[in-house]
């Protein structure tokens, strides 16, 4: 088993890029996909778990593997998602990178489970943070 990364540019044109992606890997000889929450997506445009459905309408020949949506969970003490954590929501921190760039933008820092404090400081400072 080869567990590879392949650097290609993101399209961000939802889940027919997802399929793209998945083609061109399965070119390459691959035998599973991770397909992430919202992968290649932008904003809200697509349903999060679009990606993932368009395997079902085009089976490519490579398995997907379907990420859920992930979060750190304060009780746990690790990221997670619901199929690993029986917390409540409360337990919980959103980790959307977007959210995480728009409060440091706005000098608020994360919450250190997230991202250090030390780092967060480096990414307060000016011309670093691309929002
Ligand atoms: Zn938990």
């Amino acid at each position: 088993m080869i567990l590879a990364a392949f650097s290609i540019a993101m399209r961000y044109a939802g889940p027919k890029d997802a399929l793209f992606l998945g083609i061109v890997r399965k070119n390459f000889g691959c035998s599973h996909y991770i397909v992430g929450r919202d992968q290649a997506g932008v904003g809200r445009y697509y349903d999060p778990y679009e990606a993932h459905r368009i395997f079902d309408a085009f089976p490519i020949g490579i398995t997907p593997v379907r990420y859920e949506e992930t979060f750190f969970c304060r009780r746990c003490g690790w990221m997670a998602t619901e199929k690993t954590c029986p917390h409540p929501t409360s337990d919980r921190l959103d980790t959307s990178q977007t959210r995480i760039r728009r409060e440091l933008a706005a000098g608020n820092p994360p919450p250190s489970e997230l991202v250090r404090p030390e780092v967060a400081a480096i990414l307060r400072e000016p011309d670093v943070l691309v929002v």
